[in-house]
């Protein structure tokens, strides 16, 4: 399938602590696919255990952007995004980081319930599968709440919504079991809030490369998503090799479209373009 009407919006280099990736590697795998653009979106995590290492450094993450930009500009779209880490004790410092940061597209993740990061197999110590999915769940509610407020205010600062349901990739993983289904109540009500805040929810693929049966979010959540009203979605492989860069986008765009959504949406200075399913 030709992806040259679509951007991978979810990825990572080197200026993210987690990877280690050559960012020209990124551009060049990109190229390689076939697509439209790349949008960078290094981890921005201000919880405080995520902080101490997510060193993130704005001067020189730039630079590289204005860098790749002169070297391979004429041959694909490159942007600079930012993932960001919801962590309610810190918000005035992240919108204050957001304010000069000038990016094109900005993801809004949460990888914490409170303090227990979900990644870590200590954090699911006295905490059932349903238990802590729930909390996930309403948590990421407040989020996408918070992230509606501020988007209300003036210029959207918040654009997609990363992994809806990153929680069951560390269920599975732990307990090889989900609870995501049991939480339609409060999807339903993110979903609302996400249609409200102009808060695009992505298409992660990362899931299907680590064995799950489903991207994040899977199809009962896509398709619920275009019944209350919802018709674009945004892509990203969360690639930390250049390797998966928009790994699985063939499979997620006739997802996207058998659940019943018309658009991809690709940004450019926070601005959504809107580009219909084109599936030939
Ligand atoms: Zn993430
Ligand atoms: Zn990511």
């Amino acid at each position: 399938m030709k992806l040259d009407f679509c951007y991978d919006q979810h990825l990572h280099s080197r200026h993210s602590f987690d990877c280690q990736t050559p960012p020209e590697d990124n551009v060049r795998a990109a190229i390689d696919r076939g697509l439209a653009g790349l949008i960078f979106t290094e981890h921005f995590d201000p919880h405080p255990e995520e902080w101490r290492e997510c060193v993130y450094d704005h001067q020189t993450y730039t630079g590289t952007i204005r860098r790749l930009r002169e070297e391979f500009g004429e041959r694909i779209f490159i942007g600079q995004g930012v993932e960001v880490g919801y962590y309610r004790e810190r918000l005035d410092f992240t919108l204050d980081f957001l304010a000069d940061g000038g990016f094109d597209c900005v993801i809004l993740s949460l990888h914490a319930i409170d303090h227990r990061l979900l990644h870590l197999r200590e954090s699911w110590e006295n905490l059932s599968v349903p238990e802590g999915s729930r909390r996930y769940f309403t948590h990421l509610l407040e989020a996408v709440e918070f992230a509606r407020d501020v988007n209300r205010r003036g210029r959207p600062v918040f654009n997609v919504l990363g992994h809806l349901d990153l929680v069951k990739r560390y269920t599975r993983r732990f307990f090889a079991d989900e609870s995501v289904e049991a939480n339609a109540d409060v999807i339903d009500r993110i979903l609302h809030a996400c249609l409200d805040a102009g808060l695009i929810p992505e298409i992660n693929t990362s899931t299907w490369r680590q064995g799950l049966d489903e991207p994040m979010p899977g199809s009962a959540v896509l398709r619920r998503y275009a019944e209350l009203g919802g018709r674009a979605i945004s892509l990203g492989s969360d690639a930390h090799r250049a390797d998966d860069i928009g790994a699985g986008f063939d499979d997620a765009l006739l997802l996207a479209r058998a659940s019943g959504l018309s658009y991809v949406a690709c940004f450019r200075d926070t601005r959504p373009q809107l580009v219909s399913l084109n599936l030939d």
